[in-house]
């Protein structure tokens, strides 16, 4: 019998499945071989995103699961674990969360804290051997991205950013239209993401646990939507400070506005904001405009070109950016939303942070390149 057919009728038996468990290697490569075992995602941090995108989206996953949460609130452990069927041995909390090295259903650890704890669980999850979803932005400054990448490359784990509009098909088209120049060469782009917050102890305006304000929460997403729109990486920035309500944002910037200048010549105008509402991102060419609107939404996205409406089916973007990077995993490809990408835009936030602080156009030679 060959090898194939070995590992296959071992996983249709029930007798099979008895004997692979008292053998894990072979259960393993026989669930990788045939791609149907489902890695098991344990999440750090039972917040909005978990509770409310995360968590769910692993339900419709087909490739994970939710198998483990980490969390520092003993009251979710018991509302998680009956909600979810977790199993107590899959509860972890900050503390004891090193020893989840001995749990062999958690393959990949999904880190959704305030931005200052990713570079730390990151790193430990790589040392305990698993591989590693971070949430954006990837980290406070390059340096932990480089230390991020370093963990999970010397511990051989696969490391990814919880960049899910990668995944969405609005912006797959945007990316197309834009790369493919379908209307002709770009002659300029726009994008802008806001929302009011008023919470006076809210992390994000806490630079110490956020590392900065809505640039790293939603700009990001201007900048990441006007280099993939584009597929140029731009060559300068400059910025300003616009921030109405200098009071309530004494730590981080309430409001800012951004440009950045690309090699073949047009800018990106893009925009963020926690005071403030915006949801954009708009490219003129040479035929036309095309843009979506509620571009950055997890869901409702409506897309429009010279021809008309986008006609895409919505999905659910983080089921899908799990699902892939399981893929990724069980195949061993690389995954298009690594942590490179994620220093990428740590790096650019950096660059639009001096500019706004120097008041003067901040030249980007020695910008990581990955587009
Ligand atoms: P949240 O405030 O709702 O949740 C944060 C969680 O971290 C809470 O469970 C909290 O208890 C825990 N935590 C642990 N230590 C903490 C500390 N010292 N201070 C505050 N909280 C602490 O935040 P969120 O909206 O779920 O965001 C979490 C991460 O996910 C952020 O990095 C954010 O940028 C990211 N996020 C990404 C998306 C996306 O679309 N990809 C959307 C929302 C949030």
């Amino acid at each position: 019998m060959k090898r194939r057919q070995f590992l296959g009728s071992l996983i249709a038996t029930g007798g099979g499945l008895a004997m692979a468990s008292s053998f894990p290697s072979i259960l393993q490569a026989a669930s990788l071989q045939n791609g149907k075992g489902k890695l098991g995602v344990a999440l750090v941090g039972l917040g909005n995103y978990s509770a409310g995108q995360l968590a769910p989206a692993l339900q419709q996953t087909e490739h994970c699961y939710l198998a483990g949460i980490v969390t520092g609130t003993p009251e979710k452990e018991q509302q998680w674990a009956e909600k979810y069927h977790i199993p107590q041995g899959n509860i972890y909390n900050y503390d004891n969360f090193d020893s989840i090295a001995n749990n062999k259903d958690i393959d990949i650890v999904y880190v959704v804290l305030p931005n200052s704890m990713h570079a730390e669980y990151t790193i430990r999850a790589a040392q305990a051997g698993k591989h590693v979803i971070c949430e954006k932005p990837m980290a406070i400054d390059v340096e932990d991205c480089h230390k991020m990448i370093d963990a999970c490359n010397k511990a051989g784990k696969k490391l990814s950013i919880g960049y899910r509009l990668h995944f969405d098909p609005f912006h797959k088209k945007m990316m197309e239209l834009g790369q493919q120049q379908v209307y002709g060469k770009l002659t300029q782009l726009s994008s802008g993401f806001a929302f009011v917050l008023r919470d006076p102890n809210a992390w994000r305006i806490n630079k110490e646990l956020s590392g900065g304000g809505p640039l790293v929460d939603l700009g990001i997403y201007c900048v990441q939507g006007s280099i993939y729109t584009a597929g140029e990486l731009p060559v300068s920035i400059t910025a300003k400070n616009t921030t109405k309500d200098k009071d309530f944002f004494r730590q981080v910037e309430g409001s800012l506005e951004w440009e950045m200048v690309f090699p073949s010549g047009y800018t990106s105008k893009c925009y963020t904001s926690y005071e403030d509402q915006a949801n954009y991102l708009k490219a003129e060419a040479e035929k036309g405009t095309f843009e979506l609107s509620s571009a950055f939404s997890y869901g409702g996205i409506q897309g429009k070109t010279p021809e008309g409406p986008m006609n895409l089916v919505a999905v659910n973007q983080q089921a899908l950016q799990m699902d892939d990077f399981a893929i990724c995993i069980k195949q061993d490809k690389a995954t298009i939303v690594p942590g490179e990408l994620g220093m990428r835009d740590v790096y650019l936030i950096e660059k639009i942070y001096e500019a706004a602080e120097t008041g003067r156009p901040v030249m980007l030679q020695n910008i990581p390149r990955f587009l």
